[in-house]
């Protein structure tokens, strides 16, 4: 027998809740992953990804496999043996970075900040003289800190710029193309608000020309992959794996519910939702964080009030509101909780939800 189906209240890091469109398509039935209406299925979902992302890379599409695979690809694409990756870290995933460009072959030089501030766009652009990459995490889900991009891609120089939008992808402002973002890489799990197992992901053309040749992963090669979503133009693919066909239609489906919105308003709700519960929670006396001025609205980071048993909570939130919400990362993972505010759960009624629940559960 399996596990029965239970809805949970998705507040957590991530998973987030779907919205009910890319739920929905989850149900359609399966195509063949060379059958003409997947191919406008694929087109479509690589056009509305050039949208989240701001750009108009032909080599944009959803990698498959979770936001790790558009890492993996990212820097397996990108380095090797004898190059330099700078890699800015103020929290896990950029700790994770610097891992996957040193498996990959790079001489990695990690910059490292204070978990739960931004990063330092001078002190990482400063940290090597001829790096071929520079990577940072756009928004730091083991944090809670948003990061300035924009100014990292002025002073990157003749450098590849690498960026993690796992956690702003379809919530935050993104603009590739303004920002100087020659590779891209995301997770549809979050604001994007589909299932996790696709990793948006985009190259610029200079990236692409400059990447690695027969990198060390084929799945994830990127010069093979052209030919898989037709970025060399054209309506012609060629088979290197089978599409997950389900996860792209219910992609797709996802991509037009957010961009029928309009992307301005979404930003606009998950503003408002990180806003207002993060007023909220300091309203019930607790601390955030993150520091003010760079704090993530689609995900925050609150403090565990003295004396309270961090896992005791989340238990009980779980237990009695079926509510789900993350515990820290790293050496912060019973003293801080983190509280998303992602795709369709970015409302004035979940924040209520939010800190009702939790109001119950720490009194
Ligand atoms: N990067 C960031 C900023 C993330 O938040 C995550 C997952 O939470 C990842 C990378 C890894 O993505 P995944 O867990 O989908 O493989």
């Amino acid at each position: 027998m399996s596990t029965p189906l239970t809805f949970r209240h998705l507040f957590g890091p991530g998973p987030s809740n779907c919205y009910p469109e890319a739920v929905a398509a989850l149900g359609h039935p399966i195509l063949g992953h060379l059958d003409p209406l997947f191919i406008e299925m694929m087109d479509s979902a690589c056009e509305g990804l050039r949208q989240l992302w701001g750009t108009a890379n032909a080599r944009t599409l959803p990698l498959s496999g979770t936001g790790s695979a558009g890492m993996e690809a990212a820097f397996v694409n990108s380095v090797g043996p004898g190059d330099v990756a700078v890699v800015a870290v103020n929290g896990l995933f950029g700790v994770r970075m610097c891992e996957v460009a040193r498996r990959a072959g790079a001489e990695v030089v990690r910059v490292d900040h204070e978990w739960g501030r931004p990063i330092d766009p001078e002190r990482v652009a400063s940290a090597h003289p001829n790096p071929k990459v520079i990577a940072a995490v756009h928004a730091e889900t083991s944090t809670g800190v948003l990061s300035d991009i924009a100014a990292l891609g002025r002073l990157k120089g003749d450098a590849l710029l690498l960026v993690d939008a796992v956690t702003s992808i379809g919530g935050l402002e993104l603009l590739a193309d303004d920002w100087g973002i020659d590779i891209g890489y995301a997770g549809t799990q979050k604001c994007l608000g589909v299932a996790p197992g696709l990793a948006p992901f985009t190259i610029s053309d200079a990236a692409f020309e400059r990447r690695i040749q027969d990198p060390q992963s084929w799945y994830l090669d990127l010069g093979l992959l052209g030919g898989y979503v037709g970025a060399a133009g054209g309506s012609k693919r060629t088979y290197h794996h089978t599409a997950p066909v389900a996860m792209v239609a219910s992609l797709a489906a996802g991509l037009d519910r957010v961009l029928g919105e309009g992307l301005d308003a979404v930003q606009a709700r998950h503003a408002a939702a990180g806003l207002a519960l993060q007023e909220g929670l300091q309203d019930m006396g607790l601390e955030l964080f993150a520091e003010e001025g760079s704090r993530l609205p689609s995900l925050t980071t609150v403090k565990v009030p003295d004396g309270v048993d961090s896992a005791a909570v989340r238990a009980y939130l779980l237990e009695r509101f079926s509510l789900e919400i993350g515990s820290g990362a790293g050496e912060f993972a019973s003293t801080v909780w983190r509280i998303g505010m992602m795709g369709p759960n970015a409302n004035p009624a979940s924040v209520v939800l939010v800190l009702g629940a939790l109001k119950e559960a720490i009194a």
